[in-house]
């Protein structure tokens, strides 16, 4: 058994092994020491190997996945090895010691789940490969558990923010590739192929070519390669549901990379949780799919209007029709998951309950089209879905007749097909029903027979059918021509055998494997109408996923008051009374502070004022006021109502989010430099389309570099960058590049003394900060009143001798702007390089060479 085990674990590789043996899954070595430890479970030990205990803990294989549940979610991966024969197979094949052969059936990971179970209803559960050709990284995504497949292709400086978007369980790359994330699974190099991904696709979706589905990069294909064959493996050959790939456009999507998604909080708030993030303060789904697509519309806004626009009209339709809209919701409220479902069938997994989740979900999509379309006016992408909500009438109609009303989770004991759907299946039922009928009237014959009142007909698992009596009486039974063989003697009983209860017996032991024979291959062939039917399922379920997510985000306008926006081409961002979502929600709850309102607040960027620049204390809103304005963009162009009065929103191409340095703490990397490095990417990509907040930029190092860094990146991002910007900081001295800037504008949040305690506003005012209010926020936050006052006398000093020198940002004011002393730069450069051009470097003499040189050096 030890060569057996060792073997199927040397082809697990790096997976744990689980090895079935009878009723139970056992693991072994290492194995067990870890999953004892994860399970919590008795570890114990089973034999020797070479000369030394084996270690080994076991799970009962009827609740085997709630503890796959624990170990995959603790990061580990695990290979099933089942028997895959029987006992009595093994006896025929090999003699009455054989082994009962083994194999790994499949793999179970964190990116190939499809179980109900192990599976989280509202969040979409992804597998990405990543390969990089010719310098072009390649990224396959999909989520087996509805079969969705994207494929995309970006530089490998983008390749960190895709991967944040997708938010992957699980990543696979080749071996040989050095600069493969950290926590990727090494696969083997060749399986990273375009020629094979291509061949791979077409052969999955049964296509001469690839060109119905979009156009795809040879480093997509690559990767779509990987991905196959990463599929195949854990699969153990038998592939899950895969629909045609969609290849996603480069500029299809509002881009947001790793930092600002994990500043902006979008699925997962800072603490890890979906609790306190901005998909959770607007999801109201009523469906798990629905709330996986809603998530997938925040990750990945639109860039084009009409996408936009079309989504807008179909939240805007059912958020003026609160009756339509409620209707709706509670019927969506009442359905299965189609796609998930789908996805058990197809990968081989599914049960009879699933079936009846087709079908159950099917003809409510059918009610639901009959609704809507009765009604007027409708919008052109409830027009565009429609149709994919009808179309499975004979199949519904098939699994109505075939299945019973719920059918169960197991099919090992059949009863799942529905009487009259198989008149053969109804008589042997019948058959075994008479049967056990008949065995029951035996019991009463043979009471009367003995004159034994306490006789028993029973079954157990080993015996079969049998008769008991107490042993005081068993005498009677054990006469030669009684008619009774015995059979098993117990502590307080005697069991017994006749020959019409054998005869009974047996009748309802064969019509009953008959009849799950019929069921199985009746199970096989509803199985494979589906399979048929999967790409027309998927739509279905994707269709149903979208009115979801419409009438989601209608329900939470109305219930918030939140407005339609206006999406236009200009770069602006006019907002009146916007509000953020998650702190609103937040104070709303009673939380900190007791009740408090949310306070909204207007923002007006346009080109000739694209950037404020807001000021004031600390706790005052800035980092709220920057992100809610943020969050409006995204939320309007992932085509949803937003949390304001008014709004309106020039289509953005990236989004960056920025917060200084100091409460972050990002791996490892010294916060500044983190930091400084965010900030780079921005000054690096962000266009005159993009809209960038920056939160006390420069916070993380010393007063002096801090005020000058955040200085000259103000100066860049409104000279070169040209985006539209919010840039909150305490530093009074910034609000002197109101003069150099035209396009700039100075901002505050209010706050007031009052009766010597300070009153933080909340409202956003024009103009720059009177003053800051560090002392008054020590003072609310119960710094002991001594030190305050030393703080106070400190800074009196401090202030004295600021105003004798000018301040900190003394000398500043004929500092040439940020453009201007590029432009400088520029010409000197130029300057130098026409007289290199020109240079006859073989008619120069070695004397002239050197001063040349050293003329240059003074020019430049
Ligand atoms: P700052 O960035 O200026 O230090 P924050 O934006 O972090 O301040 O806000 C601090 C706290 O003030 C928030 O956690 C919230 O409780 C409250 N707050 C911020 N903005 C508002 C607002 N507009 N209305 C009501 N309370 C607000």
């Amino acid at each position: 058994m030890m060569t057996q085990y060792l073997a199927l674990k040397a082809e697990a590789g790096d997976c744990m092994l689980f090895y079935r043996m009878g009723d139970f899954f056992e693991l072994f070595f290492d194995d067990a020491k870890q999953a004892a430890q994860i399970l919590d479970i008795a570890l114990t030990s089973r034999g020797e190997h070479l000369g030394v205990p084996i270690p080994m803990c076991g799970v009962p294989v009827h609740s085997a996945e709630g503890y796959l549940a624990r170990l995959i979610k603790a990061g580990c991966r695990v290979a099933i090895a089942e028997q895959i024969e029987s006992p009595e197979q093994a006896k025929t094949r090999g003699g009455s010691k054989a082994l009962v052969a083994r194999d790994i059936v499949r793999f179970v990971t964190a990116g190939t789940l499809t179980e109900e179970a192990l599976l989280e209803p509202r969040r979409a559960n992804l597998l990405v490969a990543l390969c990089a050709v010719r310098g072009q990284i390649g990224i396959a995504a999909c989520d087996i558990s509805t079969g969705r497949m994207e494929l995309e292709e970006c530089s490998a400086d983008r390749v960190g923010a895709a991967l944040a978007r997708l938010g992957a369980s699980e990543v696979v790359a080749p071996e040989d590739w050095t600069d493969a994330p950290l926590d990727a699974i090494a696969r083997p190099a060749r399986d990273f192929a375009s020629d094979k991904g291509e061949a791979g696709l077409k052969e999955i979706h049964g296509v001469g070519t690839l060109d119905g589905f979009g156009l795809f990069t040879r480093a997509m294909l690559a990767a779509a390669g990987g991905l196959v064959a990463y599929l195949h493996h854990v699969g153990r050959g038998k592939l899950p549901l895969l629909l045609p790939p969609v290849a996603r456009a480069r500029e299809a999507h509002l881009a947001m990379d790793e930092a600002t998604r994990a500043s902006l909080e979008i699925l997962v708030a800072s603490g890890g949780t979906r609790r306190g993030s901005l998909v959770e303060a607007v999801d109201r789904c009523v469906t798990g799919a629905g709330a996986r697509q809603l998530a997938d519309d925040l990750s990945a806004p639109l860039t084009d209007r009409k996408g936009i626009e079309e989504r807008l009209a179909l939240v805007a339709w059912l958020h003026d029709d609160a009756l339509l809209r409620g209707d709706l919701r509670a019927v969506l409220r009442g359905l299965p998951d189609l796609g998930r479902a789908l996805g058990r069938i197809v990968a081989g997994r599914g049960s009879p309950r699933d079936l009846g989740q087709l079908r159950d979900g099917l003809s409510e999509a059918r009610r639901i089209h009959d609704h809507l379309a009765k009604t007027a006016d409708r919008p052109d992408l409830l027009e565009a879905l429609l149709p994919y909500l009808t179309g499975h009438g004979a199949l519904t109609d098939l699994y109505a007749r075939a299945l019973v009303p719920s059918p169960p989770t197991e099919r090992g004991q059949g009863g799942y097909i529905a009487e009259g759907y198989d008149a053969a299946l109804d008589e042997l039922r019948r058959i075994s029903g008479d049967a056990r009928r008949a065995i029951a009237a035996l019991e009463a014959k043979y009471r009367d027979q003995t004159g034994i009142a306490a006789l028993k007909v029973r079954h157990n698992g080993v015996l079969g059918y049998f008769i008991e009596v107490p042993a005081g009486r068993a005498d009677a039974l054990m006469a030669p021509d009684s008619g009774f063989t015995h059979r098993q003697t117990m502590a307080g009983a005697v069991r017994f055998n006749a020959l019409a209860l054998h005869e009974e017996a047996s009748r309802i032991a064969e019509a009953g494997g008959h009849a799950l024979a019929a069921e199985e291959s009746h199970f096989e062939d509803l199985v494979a109408r589906a399979v048929a039917a999967r790409h027309a399922i998927a739509a279905t379920a994707q269709a149903l996923a979208r009115i979801d997510v419409a009438a989601g985000q209608a329900e939470r306008a109305a219930e918030g008051g939140w407005c339609r926006p206006a999406i236009v081409d200009e770069a602006v961002l006019d907002i009146e009374g916007g509000r953020h979502p998650v702190v609103e929600a937040a104070l709303a709850a009673g939380g900190r502070g007791g009740g408090d309102r949310f306070v909204a607040n207007d923002c007006h960027l346009i080109p000739q004022d694209r950037l404020w620049l807001v000021g004031g204390p600390n706790m005052g809103g800035k980092s709220t006021f920057l992100r809610q304005n943020a969050l409006i963009v995204l939320l309007a162009q992932a085509g949803g109502f937003v949390p304001a009065a008014r709004a309106t929103v020039g289509l953005v191409d990236r989004l960056f989010s920025r917060v200084g340095a100091s409460d972050n703490l990002a791996r490892g990397r010294s916060t500044f430099m983190v930091e400084m490095v965010e900030t780079a990417a921005i000054l690096a990509q962000a266009s005159e389309r993009s809209f960038v907040i920056l939160d006390e930029v420069g916070r993380g190092t010393s007063t002096y570099d801090g005020l000058a860094l955040a200085w000259a990146v103000v100066e860049a991002v409104h000279g070169s960058n040209r985006c539209r910007c919010l840039f909150a900081t305490h530093y009074h001295e910034l609000t002197r590049l109101a003069q150099s800037c035209e396009a700039l504008s100075l901002h505050h949040v209010r706050a007031r003394e009052w009766k010597g305690e300070l009153v933080l506003l909340h409202e956003v005012a024009d103009g720059p900060a009177d003053r800051s209010y560090g002392l008054a926020v020590a003072k609310l936050a119960g710094v002991p009143a001594p030190v305050v006052a030393r703080a106070r006398a400190v800074l009196d000093r401090l202030e004295k001798t600021r105003a004798e020198s000018g301040g900190l940002a003394a000398g500043l004011g004929d500092l040439p702007l940020f453009a201007a002393a590029m432009e400088h730069q520029e010409e000197v450069v130029d300057a130098l390089r026409e007289r290199l051009f020109a240079l006859d470097i073989d008619a120069l003499t070695p004397r002239e060479a050197i001063d040349l040189l050293y003329e240059l050096k003074r020019e430049a």
